[in-house]
């Protein structure tokens, strides 16, 4: 049994209530270890010790802070085939992902905002022969990162890194659900000398920790990655305090494909899209357009490539989808398919759990389903199902593969494959979505703004906005008399 601590003030802490949640392998359905059910009092002791690190981090030159993520960085890329099977053993995912993807952008993370600050350039506004301004952009102070289960490092470090680089005192609670890295993460803090306090690692549940963290007056933004529903709630007790926000909700992304398309660049990236990490991506296209013309072919084609995916125990190498991360996320994923079928839809593949030998025969493993005969206005196609389960739709122009793609109260995500350059700009320009991909789908360049429309969210992280959003900008005005 693996029992994993808080991380405050430098050391590993166990809840000050003595309490433990159960932490399970979904590759296997069993319980393989514990972590902190910590409380408010956990999140009182963590906030105290950023509070007193604060203000030193804060008056570091970028280069010292640059150095210090950095090392992280570096340890980071030391440990990384330790930290990828602890995510794949922690999640679900296929170890092969987690260390080609995971742990590699978690690393990239702390290169990236680490070298990010020595290249920032501070705002000039001249008045002429008046005088001038300029802006400063301070540190806010100790702020919260809160983070799913998805992605478990990768999207933890997406949001601690630019906090820290910003010179921010950070508290920090990962997913209970996915804890494990997060945990690894301190450890390698303490490897490194990272100061103490600098970043506080708080587990627990959402209701708990995740509260106390955003009802704190000590708090002064918060950046939320989770669902829709959450966001809601943290938006409402965040309000009155007037703290910062960045949210970053469900999607419900729709990938459109042209008759114009590269059909085979098409079906094999539109498998990727659809059930990369068991679906359980937020960038996921769930709902598959096509071109009326090419509809068959398409279909056709899809299901070839759906049919090859081997799904399996993640950490077998040639393993492609691996176990959904929980017994009540695979349940809600099933229900959802259930409504698929009451509401009209032909499931074409897939639609079951797919059971595996054992000691994987408790595991939470999925068939990958793609579902037809839906139309765009029904629960299935409008409800975020994060999981194996894509549909498609048929479209008979532009306008209405465009009407169809923004009907729900998402706009996380587009993909769009045609030849057509005027096409692929003109579609780009009219879709509801704070990302979109041509002929391609999940091409990260950390410089580019994240985040999405509606439902979707609010705020960008990447580059210098997420470092922007982690600093409170002062305009200094000079006259010359
Ligand atoms: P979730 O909203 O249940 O939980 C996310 C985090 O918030 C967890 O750490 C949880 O403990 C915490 N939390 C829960 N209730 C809270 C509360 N009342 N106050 C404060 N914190 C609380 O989401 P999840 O199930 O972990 O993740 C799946 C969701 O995340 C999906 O909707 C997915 O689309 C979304 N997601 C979005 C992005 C994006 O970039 N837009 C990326 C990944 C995942």
């Amino acid at each position: 049994m693996i029992t994993l601590q808080n991380f405050i003030g430098g050391k590993m802490c166990p809840p000050q209530r003595g309490r433990y949640l159960d932490n399970y392998e979904p590759a296997k359905g069993q319980i393989y270890g514990q972590l902190p059910d910590s409380d408010a009092s956990d999140v009182e002791a963590a906030i105290a010790a950023a509070q007193k690190a604060a203000p030193a981090w804060g008056k570091l030159s970028t280069q010292e802070r640059s150095r210090y993520l950095m090392k992280v960085s570096e340890r980071i890329q030391e440990r990384l085939e330790e930290l990828a099977q602890a995510e794949s053993r922690d999640n679900g995912k296929p170890v092969k992902l987690a260390r080609s993807v995971d742990i590699p952008r978690a690393r990239d993370n702390f290169a990236f905002f680490a070298t990010a600050i020595l290249h920032q350039e501070d705002a000039f506004h001249a008045m002429g022969e008046h005088g001038f301004n300029y802006t400063l952009r301070q540190p806010l102070g100790t702020v919260a990162c809160i983070s799913p289960w998805n992605l478990p490092l990768y999207l933890f470090t997406w949001k601690i890194c630019p906090a820290l680089a910003a010179g921010n005192a950070v508290v920090a609670k990962p997913s209970e659900v996915s804890p494990y890295t997060a945990y690894l993460l301190g450890e390698i803090c303490q490897e490194v000398g990272f100061p103490a306090g600098v970043l506080n690692i708080v587990h627990g549940r959402g209701s708990k920790v995740g509260e106390a963290l955003v009802k704190h007056t000590a708090i002064k933004a918060i950046s939320f990655t989770g669902g829709t529903q959450t966001g809601a709630r943290i938006a409402e007790l965040a309000a009155p305090q007037f703290k910062k926000l960045s949210l970053e909700l469900g999607g419900k992304n729709p990938n459109l494909i042209f008759a114009d398309c590269d059909l085979e660049r098409a079906i094999s990236v539109s498998a990727r899209a659809s059930f990369a990490n068991q679906g359980q991506i937020c960038l996921c296209g769930s709902r598959i357009l096509i071109e009326a013309s090419i509809y068959e072919e398409f279909k056709k084609g899809f299901l070839e490539k759906v049919a090859q995916l081997t799904v399996g125990p993640p950490h077998q190498e040639e393993v492609q989808m691996g176990a959904l991360v929980s017994a009540a996320h695979r349940d809600k994923v099933l229900q959802y398919i259930d409504l698929a079928r009451q509401e009209g839809g032909t499931v074409l593949c897939g639609g079951h759990a797919l059971p595996q030998p054992a000691p994987y025969d408790q595991g939470y493993y999925l068939a990958p389903t793609v579902i037809e005969d839906l139309p765009q206005a029904c629960r299935t196609n409008s409800e975020e199902i994060f999981g194996p389960v894509v549909t498609l739709q048929p479209f008979s122009s532009e306008e209405e593969a465009l009407a169809k793609a923004n009907a729900t109260e998402y706009g996380l995500a587009a993909t769009v494959f045609t030849q057509d350059v005027n096409r692929a700009h003109r579609v780009a320009a009219h879709l509801q979505s704070g990302i979109v991909w041509i002929n391609d789908w999940l091409v990260r360049d950390l410089r580019t703004p994240f985040g999405g429309m509606k439902n979707s969210g609010v705020g960008r992280e990447g580059g210098f906005e997420a470092l922007h959003f982690f600093t409170e900008a002062k305009n200094v005005c000079l006259t010359v008399s």
